[in-house]
């Protein structure tokens, strides 16, 4: 058996998740100052929204994302969302559901509770088969619910109109507010998340994110993929044990999977050379890890980098209209219900008024 040379990515891919993690508090740390000045009416000095907190609202990003492609048109509400969201498509289609583990904050910090996990049990504890399957499915069940939502009960009107609704506009102040203001309730089902992807790898990830699912269906079309030469296989299961998402890879010739996210583990602790790889399948060639880390950060700085020279970033928004939409914040309700759902189809034309409760006079 020839031994390979001990080089492993995942040294990269920690500095690339903890680079990604650290930008997020950034970005929200300006966002709490942006939301501070808006609190002060205005009083307290001025401090831009930042416009990479569009990456957290996923839906209306996805939402921009099928008006795009429907009628060419970039919604300039929440524009930078559209990119990210756009890059995080691209970089599924190229290196599969990578976003999971090279950069989702969200995702580190479940591998994090994992580690964690394993020092306490000494193991990785996996959920019975029995229950492993049907919850796996409810991440599924809950993005066939929001692209049915958007795909077929709005028309493309009644989505623009959603997208420049006051609603939208404050959607991210009001996830501010849903984690600032936190009710017990919330905290309760946080904390309980937070417990079982201890216990439970991945818990979060795996069984309830539709982002995740989204992302793993997308990367099922990646012509990337980690191949297994079997002739050269010892058999030694490194790689299922290093597993984080439960693959049988020591049994697949190639990994076909929704839960696949490309981290590269089992690349990485396969003692053989030339045994274990990712490899293009269309052009028959091995893709070496630092080009696959390189491609994933690339596309992701491409994508975004284009929409921030081509003033498809920062929103249209100004400032003296955040101050006004931030006294209604209360009022503005999501428009989920049917009647209110059916306004916004027929009367799309007439944008933010289906969508917005009566406003109270200005003080
Ligand atoms: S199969 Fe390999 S690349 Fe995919 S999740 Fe498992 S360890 Fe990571
Ligand atoms: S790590 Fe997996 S692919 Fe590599 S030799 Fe062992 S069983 Fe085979």
């Amino acid at each position: 058996m020839e031994k390979k040379k001990k080089f492993k990515i995942q040294n990269y891919r920690f500095v690339i998740q903890t680079a990604f993690a650290l930008l997020c508090i950034w970005i929200g740390i300006e966002f709490y100052l942006f939301v501070r000045f808006l609190d002060s009416g205005g009083a307290s000095g001025f401090f831009p929204r930042p416009p990479g907190v569009d990456g957290f609202l996923p839906i209306s990003s996805f939402m921009s994302f099928y008006l795009f492609l429907k009628t060419g048109e970039i919604s300039m509400i929440h524009p930078a969302g559209f990119f990210i969201f756009t890059a995080i498509l691209l970089v599924s289609f190229a290196f599969g559901k990578s976003f999971c583990s090279w950069f989702c904050p969200v995702g580190f910090l479940s591998e994090l509770l994992g580690d964690l996990g394993k020092l306490i049990f000494r193991k990785n504890i996996r959920m019975p088969k029995f229950l492993d399957y049907p919850l796996r499915s409810l991440k599924y069940l809950l993005l066939g619910f929001l692209l049915y939502s958007v795909m077929f009960v709005m028309s493309d009107m009644a989505v623009k109109s959603f997208l420049e609704s006051p609603y939208n506009i404050v959607s991210d102040i009001k996830m501010y507010y849903f984690f600032a203001d936190i009710s017990r309730f919330s905290l309760i089902v946080i904390s309980i998340l937070f417990l079982l992807s201890i216990v439970f790898r991945g818990f979060w990830c795996r069984y309830l994110c539709p982002y995740g699912g989204f992302l793993g269906i997308m990367s099922l079309l990646s012509t990337n993929k980690i191949k297994r030469t079997a002739s050269s296989c010892i058999d030694c299961k490194l790689c299922t044990k290093a597993c984080p998402s439960f693959i049988q890879v020591h049994k697949v010739n190639t990994v076909i999977s929704d839960e696949c996210t490309s981290c590269l583990n089992c690349v990485d602790v396969c003692p053989v050379k030339d045994t274990l790889e990712l490899k293009n399948v269309v052009l028959k060639k091995r893709v070496n890890k630092k080009i696959a880390a390189a491609g994933v950060v690339g596309i992701f700085i491409l994508v975004t980098g284009f929409g921030m020279l081509t003033g498809y970033w920062q929103n249209n928004i100004s400032k003296e209209e955040y101050l006004n939409h931030y006294k209604y914040i209360e009022e503005y309700g999501h428009p989920t219900d049917t009647k209110k759902m059916r306004e916004l189809n027929e009367e799309s034309g007439s944008k933010n008024e289906s969508v917005t409760p009566e406003r109270k006079k200005s003080n």
